[in-house]
C-alpha cells in the first residue's frame, strides 16, 4: 500500500526504507549526437543501479534550440509567441524519447514526459514564462512503479493551458523547480565544464574549480556574468533551499557544490571573479532634479521589459543632474528609442550612449565582514592604468564598470592579486 508520505507516493515498499530522489539534468552539448545520448543514458542508468529514484531533465540536443529559432525567423519576421513556444518545446522532446530508448536497450523501464505531463504550471508570458506551481503527482507515480522518469527542460503548460517556454537556458530552472517540489536529495547540473571556477578559464588559465559556494553567491555570480546556471535556477534553488551540484557529463569528478552558506566560506575573502562584455551605458545628462523624474524613465524601461542594470545619479547641481545606467548591448537600441519617445516627459538636455563597456565582478561571502576589497580591488585597476566609469556593490559583490577591451586584463590582474588559484586550492580543491 501507499506509504503515507509527504506527496502520498504510491510505493509497494517498506516504510523504512529511505528512496532518495535525485534529480540529474543534462545540457544541450551533453546529448549533442546519438552517442552521447548512449552515454547519458549510462550515466543514467548507474544512479539508477545505485538504488535511486531518478528524474532526468534533459535540453534540446547541441544547438537545436538555435536552429528553431532561425527556422521561425526565416518564415516570418514577427512569429507569434504562442507558436514558438510550440516550435521550441520540441527540441527537448526529442531529447527525452530519444534517451528513454537508450535506457529502455539498457534494460531499464524509463518514461519520457513533456513538461505539461510533468505538471509542471506557468503563468501565460509565452517564451518567458515563470513556473507558478508544479503538481508532481504524476512523476511520482512513475517513480513509485520503479521507472526512470525523463522530463523534457525548459517548458510547462501555461494556467489557460498553451504549451509555454521559460526562457533560454530555462532546463537548469525545470531542474531545480522539480526538484523542489520532489523533495529531492539533490539537483545535478552535468555540463561540458567541470564546475564553477574562481573566473572564466578561458581567460585566466590559473582559474580554479570551487568545491563549495553558497546559494547567493552562485546567485551574484549568475547575475554578473558566470553561464554556468541559469540566473532564474539559482534563484529557485535558493528560495526552496535545493543542493545543486554543477559537474561534468564526461567525467565522474566531483563537481561544485552550491549549498547554503557554510562556515567554511568566512576564510576566503574572495570566491569569484565574474565579467560580461556585452553591456551598454546610458547617460542622461541635465535632467531636471525634481521627485518622479527616475520613476518615470525607469518605469518605460521595464515596460519595454529591458533589463537595466548598475544606476547612478550624481549629486545635482542648479536644479540638474546625470543619470546613468547599463544595460544589455542587445537591448540598446531599443533602450534608446523608448528614451527618445519620451520626449517632455523627460526634461533632459542630452543622452548620450557607450556601446564600449564591460563589468568584472568580485564575488565573495568574506566579503561582508572584511570592508576593505573594494579598496584593494580599486587599486589594483589603477596600477593597471584601468578606468572605473560606475561603481555597484551588493554585501557580497563589488562590480566595476570599465572598457569592454579592458575587461580580459582586469579579470587577470584581480584573480592575481587576490590569489585565487591558492584560495581555491586551500579550500581543498
Ligand atoms: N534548449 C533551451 C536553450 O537552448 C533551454 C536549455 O537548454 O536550457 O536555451
Ligand atoms: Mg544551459
Amino acid at each position: 500500500m501507499g506509504r503515507a508520505g509527504h506527496y502520498n507516493r504510491p510505493l509497494a515498499r517498506p516504510e523504512e526504507v529511505h528512496i532518495a530522489i535525485r534529480v540529474m539534468k543534462f545540457g544541450g552539448s551533453s546529448v549533442a549526437d546519438a552517442e552521447k545520448i548512449r552515454n547519458v543514458a549510462r550515466r543514467i542508468a548507474g544512479a539508477r543501479e545505485q538504488g535511486d529514484d531518478v528524474v532526468a531533465v534533459l535540453s534540446a540536443m547541441g544547438k537545436t534550440t538555435d536552429g528553431l529559432v532561425a527556422l521561425a525567423d526565416e518564415i516570418s519576421s514577427t512569429p507569434a509567441p504562442r507558436e514558438m513556444d510550440m516550435l521550441l518545446s520540441t527540441g527537448e522532446r526529442v531529447s527525452c524519447a530519444l534517451m528513454a530508448m537508450a535506457l529502455h536497450d539498457l534494460g531499464h523501464d524509463a518514461a519520457s514526459f513533456t513538461g505539461s505531463q510533468a505538471g509542471i504550471v506557468t503563468d501565460t508570458a509565452h517564451t518567458k514564462a515563470k513556473i507558478i506551481e508544479i503538481n508532481p503527482e504524476r512523476l511520482l507515480s512513475e517513480l513509485g512503479s520503479g521507472h526512470i522518469v525523463l522530463v523534457a527542460g525548459f517548458q510547462g503548460m501555461s494556467t489557460d493551458r498553451n504549451v509555454t517556454t521559460l526562457g533560454r537556458g530555462g532546463s537548469d530552472t525545470t531542474a531545480v523547480a522539480l526538484a523542489a517540489a520532489l523533495d529531492a536529495q539533490v539537483c545535478e547540473i552535468y555540463t561540458d565544464v567541470t564546475g564553477v571556477f574562481t573566473a572564466d578559464p578561458r581567460i585566466e588559465p590559473g582559474a580554479r574549480k570551487l568545491p563549495l559556494v553558497s546559494h547567493e553567491e552562485m546567485l551574484e555570480m549568475a547575475a554578473s556574468g558566470s553561464k554556468v546556471l541559469a540566473l532564474r535556477s539559482v534563484e529557485v534553488a535558493r528560495l526552496h533551499d535545493v543542493p545543486l551540484h554543477v559537474r561534468s557529463t564526461f567525467a565522474p569528478d566531483e563537481g561544485t557544490w552550491i549549498t547554503k552558506e557554510t562556515p567554511m566560506m568566512e576564510r576566503a575573502f574572495v570566491s569569484g571573479i565574474a565579467h560580461k562584455s556585452d553591456e551598454a551605458k546610458i547617460s542622461l545628462l541635465g535632467v531636471e532634479d525634481q521627485p518622479g523624474v527616475a520613476a518615470t524613465v525607469f518605469t518605460a524601461l521595464a515596460d519595454s521589459l529591458i533589463n537595466v542594470d548598475t544606476i547612478i545619479q550624481n549629486v545635482g547641481v542648479d536644479g540638474r543632474a546625470d543619470l546613468s545606467f547599463t544595460v544589455p548591448l542587445p537591448d540598446l537600441r531599443k533602450a534608446l528609442d523608448v528614451i527618445e519617445g519620451m520626449g517632455d516627459r523627460l526634461p533632459h538636455r542630452e543622452t548620450i550612449s557607450d556601446d564600449q563597456i564591460g563589468k568584472v565582478s568580485l564575488v565573495g561571502e568574506g566579503m561582508r565582514s572584511n570592508p576593505g576589497i573594494a579598496a584593494t580591488m580599486f587599486r589594483v585597476l589603477a596600477s593597471e592604468g584601468i578606468n572605473i566609469q560606475m561603481i555597484d556593490t551588493s554585501t557580497i559583490r563589488i562590480t566595476v564598470v570599465i572598457a569592454r577591451d579592458e575587461v580580459e586584463r582586469a579579470v587577470r590582474a584581480l584573480h592575481e592579486a587576490f590569489d585565487l588559484a591558492s584560495e581555491a586550492e586551500r579550500r581543498g580543491v
